[in-house]
């Protein structure tokens, strides 16, 4: 049920091989074309955590299990996420509270990615923020970078900032609730004071409990087009991103195995030279995959992780 039965019209006969083969590996084991096998020669694993781990507050199933054996194989992983309102500790309680244990140092955020970008990148000793919550502030804060939140301040304190600043500083753009007229207002009006606006995720929607919801582009866009820049997006499907993992994982690309749910994540990873796995049920519905073409396309699809066990 699973990679053997889909077809791909806009790249027919990759997708079918890679069909075929990961349904001979998985049935004849090591008897089968074993070009599929994931855990051949596998170095590393990268998560996607939205729709991958979980769908809103519930684990996916084999996510333990798989876990579990990536421990017990003594194969290192890594979650990136373009959730970038909590912190990675945060993100560690939240996972142990569903069952799953990790450790907050095996989890990168976007807000982490974008900060770091912004630090790499800039050199910037302040930057005003919207959304991101307390994952984005002290995100910067790590690299050295003061968060002036705009959604704390006034009109007129953020006039006071931006005059006794001088120069314009980098905006940097989170997920949140909470953007409305008033706040639209106020970024329209200090245009003059952002040198260049950033991003900490480009998402159109991440799953919910009860269906699809917003992700940080319906703001991101309304920013973009009030203050006329061009979003810098470090997060997937940006390069930065998987290097940035890469890194810290110390593995060449071709031994690490991407798992996400999106199609950012599978662009991502196949721009970096992973092994890439789309597991379905998640952003990314079964009738989508039939349209995708070029770096769109996984290696290998999958109804749920227990399918790698
Ligand atoms: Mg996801």
């Amino acid at each position: 049920m699973g990679q053997e039965t889909w077809e791909n019209d806009g790249a027919r006969s990759r997708t079918r091989w890679l069909g075929e083969a990961a349904s001979a590996a998985r049935h004849h084991g090591s008897k089968g074309n074993r070009e599929m096998d994931f855990w051949e020669h596998l170095g590393a694993v990268i998560f996607d955590m939205d729709g991958v781990l979980f769908i809103g507050n519930r684990l996916r199933a084999g996510v333990i299990e798989l876990v579990d054996r990536l421990n017990a194989l003594g194969i290192d992983f890594h979650i990136l996420t373009n959730t970038g309102s909590s912190s990675s500790t945060e993100i560690a309680a939240k996972l142990d509270g569903m069952g799953l244990k990790v450790e907050a140092r095996r989890i990168t955020t976007s807000s982490a990615l974008t900060a770091g970008y912004v630090a790499e990148h800039t050199g910037a000793k302040r930057a005003w923020t919207l959304g991101g919550g307390t994952g984005l502030s002290q995100a910067l804060e790590a690299r050295g970078i003061e968060a002036l939140p705009l959604e704390r301040m006034s009109m007129e304190e953020a006039r006071t900032s931006a005059a006794s600043i001088g120069a314009p500083i980098p905006l940097v753009v989170g997920w949140t609730r909470d953007y409305d007229h008033q706040l639209a207002t106020r970024v329209l009006r200090l245009e003059r004071a952002i040198s260049e606006m950033y991003v900490a995720s480009e998402d159109r929607a991440y799953p919910g409990d009860d269906g699809l919801m917003p992700g940080v582009l319906w703001l991101s866009a309304s920013v973009a087009a009030l203050i006329q820049k061009r979003p810098i997006n470090p997060a997937k499907p940006n390069r930065y991103a998987l290097e940035y993992v890469l890194r810290a994982l110390n593995q060449p690309a071709a031994r690490v195995a991407l798992i996400g749910d999106s199609i950012s994540d599978i662009e991502s990873g196949n721009q970096a030279g992973c092994r890439t796995v789309l597991v379905l049920g998640g952003a990314t519905p079964r009738t989508q995959v039939v349209k995708l073409s070029g770096e769109a396309v996984p290696l290998q699809v999958i109804e749920e992780l227990t399918d790698l066990l």
